[in-house]
């Protein structure tokens, strides 16, 4: 078999793997056909993109009205060729995502605080939009996942009823609430007292007997006592004299339950 190297690649190959030209000894040309097709791809390529760019605005304008006047097609075109890559494509992002997902979460978190105002307007909007659509997500949400909510909801109060002072928190509010008798109108204790949650909290621990602790406050343990009983004050509201006398600071002790509830006065204690 007659060989011959190739001008361009340098490889010696059979004349099969040139192409043909009578004018040429052989009758084949010098380059091989692998890299005659090689040169045209690139002369395409180049070519290709010089017309794009003399053409730019053309055909962005051909392909605007291309896609308008066959938007449905379009639209179904795309949809299909989605479907057919559909599993591969959320395949492979959950890979990217599984690789990558120290990247993404600062990424985002960077975007979220870079754009906070765009997004809650966004958020916002889109709420106003779907307003009855989100109703009836969350409540569909609450009856199907009413077991686990459940289950959340008794996590919650368990964690909240060990913490004393969220415990003493919610026990002077509602104490508070029914010595006014839901004339609170939703404000929080303290903003009605002299006093804030930890003024009570150093107040009680200075007045603390031997083996009362945080840990054993509440039932079982020492209450939060009034020396002057609530019954023994007149008041309606908060801004009365005898409000601020009764939920003063000095009216207030921790006593144990026991000598709280032979004080008869049972009913006031915390
Ligand atoms: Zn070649």
């Amino acid at each position: 078999m007659i060989m011959k190297p190739c001008n361009k690649c340098g490889i010696f190959k059979s004349l099969a793997s040139f192409y043909r030209n009578k004018k040429n000894k052989d009758g084949h040309v010098n380059i091989c056909k692998d890299c005659k097709r090689e040169i045209y791809r690139e002369y395409q390529k180049q070519y290709n993109k010089t017309y794009c760019e003399k053409n730019l605005e053309t055909l962005r304008t051909k392909s605007k009205e291309k896609y308008h006047n066959n938007k449905e097609k379009f639209k179904i075109i795309s949809k299909k060729s989605y479907q057919k890559r559909k599993d591969s494509h959320l395949k492979g992002c959950k890979i990217y995502y599984i690789e990558n997902k120290e990247k993404i979460l600062e990424h985002n978190a960077k975007y979220r605080n870079k754009n906070r105002p765009m997004i809650n307007a966004q958020k916002k909007e889109f709420y106003q939009n779907n307003k009855e659509k989100h109703r009836k997500w969350a409540k569909d949400y609450a009856i199907n996942n009413k077991d686990r909510l459940d289950e959340c909801r008794r996590i919650r109060e368990r964690e909240r009823r060990k913490d004393p002072f969220i415990k003493i928190n919610k026990n002077i509010s509602a104490q508070i609430r029914s010595a006014l008798k839901e004339k609170k109108n939703g404000r929080h204790w303290e903003s009605i007292v002299n006093f804030t949650l930890n003024d009570l909290i150093n107040h009680l621990e200075s007045q603390f007997r031997e083996g009362m602790a945080w840990e054993n406050y509440g039932k079982g343990g020492w209450h939060i006592d009034h020396k002057f009983p609530v019954s023994w004050w007149k008041f309606r509201t908060p801004e009365d004299e005898d409000f601020k006398r009764c939920w003063a600071l000095k009216n207030l002790q921790p006593l144990w339950e026991k000598e709280n509830l032979s004080k008869q006065n049972f009913y006031f204690h915390l």
